[in-house]
């Protein structure tokens, strides 16, 4: 095992190793679950998904913990903007109770677990309602009180910056980065423009707290469950890159701050954004669409995984139709290609086994694992049932799907005319396996051979 990732909080690609040798502890900001997730979103999951798999790939065991954000996230990211749970339920025309925001947010959460499941991420070992752990938050909030890193304005209890001296640790301590805080400074009663609400009120709707009736800020939601679930310190903490200049940056802060310890979390890790006509995928823009939209279209929602796949997970990448249904074609050979190696599985290649796994111990390399996968299928010196074991084995980190292929692709009837001319062909009675590949022919496959194996294709 020889795993490095690139570290945010370093900028550099590092050595990992868990604090506990026994199992890598990690932390997963979740969705707000206001609204359905768009497939920008959903590249911070695929993301942590292939994290996730190469971790275990790599032998080591792994705690992945995952919020659900259903409370406290105001639209600026900041503490500015609306209350984006509040802005779901005006939408859907209903009243402002916690109950009703619980049933919204329980909604939009089974949402997103399907597009999860449609996209083969596994899921996490825990996935958690923000609101159920209010008590928790409440306690740091507390502990913050009694270290005096907080002041009181007319709106809620405030994080005071100025008695830290490493604020915006993730952007190497340039603390004037935070154009969100500087922009959106309507509360003039903060110290600091980028001062940070623990506790926000609200007379109408929110729970009771020794502050007052409100919500926790959404930062200290993910510090409280971290700590709770994870510890003070933990190994990686994963999100996508649009929360690295604000949430993480003030989760950092205040966790280390409440517990004395640092770092609050050894690797930060972060995926880029899906543009889309150059600009960013996001729910307040109209340019987003849903994982279903591919449905409707017709395309394997799937290939959406394999074409962010062929992509560095640092890398912006930029969405349209065509590139989407160029790598569904792509897909769709390689299901074809595994699917005509026959029944059998054989051995697993340990030379491409040792390449894969040295590709995605890099920084997750996703285009090289890809680029392998292809010279594996090329490769006339493996057998098509090694193929076919080495291609399952990668698997376990690409989540392709290819272990559920059968006749997806191809029929029965094809696969069983595949196994009858291999027979054939070992028997060396070419007459019939020229009379088998001429009846695939007629019912639209071609089959060509090759010393280390065959192709198959539809024509
Ligand atoms: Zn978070």
């Amino acid at each position: 095992m020889s795993l490095k990732f690139y570290n945010t909080l370093t900028r550099e690609k590092e050595d990992f190793s868990p604090i506990d040798p026994k199992k890598v502890r990690m932390y997963t900001c979740g969705p707000t679950v206001y609204n359905y997730a768009h497939i920008g979103n959903l590249r911070a999951y695929v993301f942590t998904d292939i994290l996730c798999r190469t971790i275990r790939y790599s032998g080591l065991k792994l705690k992945q913990i995952m919020n659900i954000t259903d409370m406290g996230h105001l639209t600026s990211d900041a503490d500015s903007g609306e209350d984006k749970m509040t802005k779901g339920l005006l939408r859907e025309g209903k009243e402002l109770t916690l109950k009703n925001m619980r049933a919204l947010a329980e909604f939009y959460t089974e949402k997103f677990k399907d597009d999860l499941r449609t996209l083969n991420v596994e899921m996490s070992d825990g996935m958690y309602f923000a609101s159920d752990y209010i008590k928790e938050d409440i306690e740091l909030v507390q502990k913050l009180e009694q270290k005096n890193f907080t002041y009181r304005t007319s709106d809620g209890i405030y994080f005071d910056i100025s008695k830290v001296s490493d604020y915006g640790a993730l952007w190497s301590g340039k603390r004037n980065w935070n154009k969100e805080g500087a922009r959106v400074e309507e509360n003039s009663e903060k110290k600091n423009p980028e001062d940070f609400a623990l506790w926000k009120f609200n007379k109408k709707i929110g729970f009771e707290s020794p502050f007052g009736k409100g919500f926790p800020g959404w930062h200290i939601e993910c510090s409280a469950m971290g700590i709770k679930f994870l510890g003070e310190q933990f190994d990686i903490h994963t999100g996508g890159i649009d929360l690295m200049t604000t949430h993480h940056t003030n989760e950092i802060v205040q966790s280390e701050c409440a517990t004395g310890k640092k770092p609050f979390v050894k690797f930060w890790m972060h995926s880029e954004f899906v543009d889309i006509g150059g600009a960013k995928m996001a729910k307040s823009e109209d340019n987003f669409f849903k994982l279903s939209k591919l449905s409707e279209k017709n395309i394997n929602p799937i290939s959406y995984r394999f074409w962010l796949l062929m992509a560095s997970y640092r890398t912006k990448v930029n969405f349209n139709w065509e590139a989407l249904e160029g790598a569904e074609i792509a897909l769709k050979r390689l299901y074809n290609l595994y699917i005509g190696f026959g029944s059998t599985v054989g051995k697993i290649e340990l030379k491409y086994q040792q390449k894969f796994k040295e590709y995605l111990e890099d920084d997750l390399d996703t285009p090289r694992a890809l680029s392998l996968l292809w010279n594996l299928i090329k490769d006339e010196n493996v057998f098509p049932a090694d193929k076919k074991a080495t291609i399952l084995d990668f698997d376990k980190v690409l989540g392709l799907g290819f272990k559920n292929l059968k006749e997806e692709i191809i029929s029965k009837e094809i696969i069983k005319l595949i196994e009858e001319r291999e027979e054939a062909r070992k028997n060396k009675d070419f007459k019939k396996s020229d009379e088998l590949r001429d009846k695939m022919n007629s019912l639209g496959y071609e089959i060509k051979d090759s010393s280390g194996g065959y192709k198959i294709n539809k024509i």
